[in-house]
């Protein structure tokens, strides 16, 4: 059987110690490899500590504008070095509860693709890169926030790329505002604050994340989704 997978590598920049941030890793690791049982399995290729003890304040970090953000830029350029720049998912655990004010009040996560190089609109690399707070934890942030990664595609009827929900959109009950990026189902996991719990995806929303350029095909899976070997420091 086919199985469609996608690497992380995830990065610790907040004060918890090691034994703790392992088993939140894991949790989120378990609720998004459930939130998208069937369809894309996640596996853990390396998990970085700061060597220096490097700390990251997600309230120092305005939620709008977060990739432009000097510190976070140099955050991501130093975890893609340390990769030797492996196509996949870079997440980072920040300090604190939520980012400082911008796009919205109490922003416990933040997710975003990077290109990396464009031959074609069939031939082009990309990886992502996903933010959580620490209020981000015991909740399904991580598995929505791949969500948007995973829906980057090339749309050949205006040559551009997006990363709109194919079962989307949302739309804001009060304002009346359409939100392409996310869904009008409460259960399902692209609601603009995903569900507490069981979220669900559709078959278009993993149809989508199945053509994603950085999921990979596997005919079988003997890997384990996570493993001890990968701990490293950066
Ligand atoms: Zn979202």
């Amino acid at each position: 059987m086919a199985i469609y997978t996608v690497d992380m590598y995830v990065f610790f920049v907040n004060d918890a110690n090691p034994g703790a941030n392992i088993k939140r890793l894991k949790q989120d690791l378990f609720n998004a490899n459930s939130a998208w049982k069937g369809c894309i399995q996640f596996t853990v290729k390396g998990i970085f500590f700061s060597k220096r003890k490097r700390i990251v304040n997600a309230d120092s970090i305005p939620a709008n504008n977060v990739f432009k953000n000097k510190q976070i830029d140099y955050l991501i350029r130093s975890a893609r070095y340390s990769t030797s720049y492996k196509t996949g998912i870079y997440i980072f655990y920040l300090n604190g509860d939520y980012f400082a004010e911008g796009r919205g009040k109490n922003v416990v996560g933040v997710s975003g693709t990077e290109m990396v190089d464009f031959k074609s609109s069939k031939d082009y690399e990309f990886f992502g890169r996903i933010l959580l707070t620490d209020m981000a934890a015991g909740r399904y942030t991580l598995a929505h926030e791949v969500g948007h990664i995973l829906f980057k595609r090339y749309n050949e009827g205006d040559n551009t790329f997006i990363h709109s929900d194919p079962s989307g959109p949302y739309i804001d009950s009060q304002t009346k505002r359409i939100d392409p990026a996310h869904n009008n189902s409460r259960k399902n996991l692209m609601f603009p604050i995903s569900p507490p719990v069981n979220p669900v995806i559709t078959f278009d929303q993993c149809q989508v994340a199945k053509q994603c350029k950085i999921a990979k095909v596997r005919i079988e899976n003997f890997e384990e989704v996570f493993k001890f070997n990968s701990i490293n420091y950066f």
